[in-house]
């Protein structure tokens, strides 16, 4: 059967000594595996459609198993996200991470936007730290585990300060903190944010400047949340760890 679909590459390996077999992102089918032949020849038509974060329309021939591409055009190659070191291991976070956590049947036009979004942002120069935590809280709740900043998930009171339970998926208010004592309470700043990010669309994401100290509760957050939920062991979050303690 025909395809035609478009999508994101969210990986790219080689395969044999010319071919390369590229996992597309798509808008309507979900995650699809695409063998691409010859893509490693200098004179290929395809080798730049197989090229991790490009976002084309891909036409390829499917009985099972893999796809066969016979014919693909691009549409927003994001070469700058390849290029530039810091873009290019927040870009491979969020492919990875999108790879790993989404399964192959969960088609979802939503999720799609988001990811494009995620990478549009990255590539125009918006904060990425900011970007990857909003991207990681749609992964959550894409997986079934869209945490509750909104009121205390054991009693409902939404006043006053709270703290963020991962285990039990959202915050904890003052009364409520025993249930998990170790749950780190947020500052204001952190809180607002959380649940405002926890509504928005990364389309809409415009300029935002958020305070070093919120920022790193932001991401002890998500951290915690990730490490909970989502538990699987990212190559590409290790590197963006390590490329964090170099700039501190
Ligand atoms: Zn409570």
């Amino acid at each position: 059967m025909q395809y035609r679909v478009e999508g994101i590459v969210i990986r790219s390996m080689d395969y044999g000594e010319n071919n390369k077999i590229i996992t597309v992102y798509t808008k309507t089918n979900g995650k699809v595996g695409i063998i691409v032949r010859g893509a490693k020849k200098a004179k290929s038509r395809h080798g730049a459609m197989t090229q991790l974060f490009t976002y084309g329309e891909y036409l390829y021939f499917r009985n099972s198993g893999l796809g066969t591409l016979t014919h693909g055009e691009i549409i927003q190659s994001h070469h700058v996200l390849r290029e530039q070191l810091e873009m290019a291991a927040y870009s491979s976070y969020a492919a990875e991470l999108t790879d790993r956590v989404l399964q192959e049947e969960d088609a979802s036009v939503y999720m799609f936007e988001q990811l494009h979004a995620c990478l549009t942002s990255i590539e125009e120069g918006k904060d990425p730290q900011i970007i990857i935590q909003l991207y990681e809280l749609k992964i959550l709740e894409a997986a079934g585990y869209g945490p509750n900043f909104e009121n205390c998930v054991s009693c409902g009171n939404d006043q006053g300060s709270m703290a963020l339970s991962a285990r039990s998926g959202g915050v904890l208010c003052e009364r409520c903190r025993y249930r998990d004592p170790s749950a780190p309470v947020l500052t204001d700043g952190a809180l607002k944010l959380l649940r405002l990010f926890r509504r928005m669309d990364l389309r809409r994401l415009g300029a935002i400047q958020v305070k070093d100290e919120t920022k790193k509760q932001l991401k002890q957050a998500l951290r915690l949340l990730m490490d909970m939920h989502i538990n699987v062991n990212l190559k590409s979050r290790s590197f963006l760890d390590q490329m964090d303690k170099f700039t501190l």
